[in-house]
């Protein structure tokens, strides 16, 4: 016989019965070990739906946007091209960061800030 999951091949003796299917010893420790609360795709999707659900104010789009031709960028530089003050950066710069849009990085031992996915830093 087969698990209904994963379709590896198992003995009858390994099988288990979850939720009306049959599952290796594997997915069945799966399937009860975890709560529905942690399904990793469940956070996904749900994280998805909420920073579509989000819009950035014009403020932090322009930030964004500054971010992501001519990231990674300083603090200083960030400022002065937005001209906005430090305090100003820092919260809508966490806006940014808890949606996942950009985050923070090292550059030559400098504090800069990049887009969440930007792989070369
Ligand atoms: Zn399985």
């Amino acid at each position: 016989m087969k698990c209904e999951k994963c379709t590896d091949q198992i003995s009858s003796e390994d099988a288990y019965e979850h939720g009306g299917k049959t599952l290796c010893e594997d997915c069945y420790m799966d399937a009860v070990a975890t709560p529905k609360t942690c399904d990793p795709w469940a956070v996904y999707s749900a994280k998805k739906t909420m920073s579509q659900d989000l819009t950035l104010t014009p403020k932090q789009q322009r930030l964004f946007d500054l971010i992501k031709t001519n990231g990674p960028l300083t603090l200083e530089q960030i400022c002065a091209q937005l001209d906005i003050t430090e305090e100003e950066f820092r919260t809508n710069f966490a806006t940014l960061r808890h949606m996942e849009l950009a985050r923070g990085c090292k550059l030559e031992g400098q504090v800069c800030y990049t887009l969440f996915d930007d792989q070369s830093s």
